[in-house]
């Protein structure tokens, strides 16, 4: 079965896996940990590698050679609610933020609904709540954004998946052609009746001032190019089909791995790659079928980056950026 088709439980899963960003970092979903492809492996007894050809355990060390040696040099990385948690990201379930006792005014059902087509045409505005506060420029990118921004920088990233809305990755500097955002983003929005395409930017002055934004050609209501349940992921996430088996080191960064098709992506690439997982807990096949070149930081998702920063000698390079990237948000030049 390939990852490109996706039931109406998996695109729910997968929709799931937005709500989750919106809360973490705790775990909510009782989504499945295993994914069909590393089911698969199991049963047939073909482990990515394994110690059983005398492979050496691979070490984070080792991990940063082989990029400083170009030795792996199409990084693809995997990236969740965790890079986002540290930029302040706020959580719309959790009572006492700010953002759930605006979202209480409107009395919704649970607050999945404003996730829901048939809710948001019922009711926009919850949604628009939540985009007002999402929309670019309310939160800004940390050190894990400037991270990926770096590796982009130095020409090693093939592409960056991403599971947040929250669009720093594009705030970082990382151009839409490198992103894959699979959750969609307020980057764009379209007519939920004549379809066209508007850059998102275009209602934003609605947005800000708490107006649902129409369409002006044919005064349809407008929604920003989230995935809501039920619906596709963006065409853009089929990138995976050529992206995942031609890197040669993948990073998976603050993510649970819980969800599908997401997920699964884990084990998308080719057997003998390096695998770095830098989260909270052990995830995903990090947890279940741990391979010789499978390295995982575990703990704080920043202290992780940070501390492979340093086995690369980026330190400096690093605080330049963020410091170039800083300076131009004071003199308006970012946006
Ligand atoms: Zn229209």
């Amino acid at each position: 079965k390939s990852l490109g088709c996706f039931s109406p439980s998996e695109q729910l899963e997968s929709f799931c896996h937005l709500l989750h960003f919106l809360s973490a970092p705790r775990r909510i979903q009782g989504a499945r940990p295993i994914s069909l492809s590393a089911a698969a492996t199991g049963i047939f007894g073909m482990g990515r590698g394994g110690d059983d050809n005398g492979n050496q355990k691979l070490t984070l060390q080792d991990v940063a050679e082989l990029i400083q040696k170009k030795e792996c040099h199409r990084m693809v990385v995997m990236a969740g609610a965790g890079i986002s948690t540290p930029s302040g990201i706020p959580d719309f379930r959790s009572p006492g933020s700010g953002l759930y006792s605006n979202l209480q005014q409107y009395d919704i059902p649970y607050p999945e609904a404003i996730f829901e087509l048939a809710y948001f045409f019922h009711n926009p505005k919850p949604f628009f709540t939540l985009a007002k506060e999402l929309y670019p420029g309310n939160y800004r990118p940390n050190y894990s954004h400037y991270f990926l921004r770096l590796l982009h920088d130095k020409g090693l990233l093939l592409r960056l998946y991403t599971q947040n809305i929250d669009g720093l990755e594009r705030i970082a500097g990382i151009p839409p052609d490198k992103l894959v955002e699979a959750h969609g983003t307020f980057a764009t929005a379209t007519c939920t009746v004549c379809r066209r395409s508007y850059p998102g930017e275009d209602f934003r002055g609605d947005v800000m001032a708490d107006k649902i934004p129409h369409c002006p050609v044919c005064t349809g209501l407008i929604k920003p190019d989230i995935v809501f349940f039920g619906e596709q992921l963006p065409q853009r996430f089929f990138l995976h089909v050529a992206d995942f088996p031609m890197a040669d080191v993948l990073f998976i960064i603050g993510t649970s791995l819980e969800v599908q098709p997401f997920a699964s992506l884990a084990d998308a690439v080719r057997s003998s790659i390096p695998r770095v997982l830098i989260n909270r807990d052990l995830v995903g096949p990090f947890a279940y079928q741990p391979q010789y070149n499978d390295v995982a930081l575990l703990g704080d998702v920043v202290s992780g980056v940070e501390k492979f920063v340093e086995l690369m000698a980026w330190k400096e390079e690093m605080q330049e950026l963020i410091q170039r990237e800083t300076e131009k948000k004071y003199f308006g030049a970012n946006r």
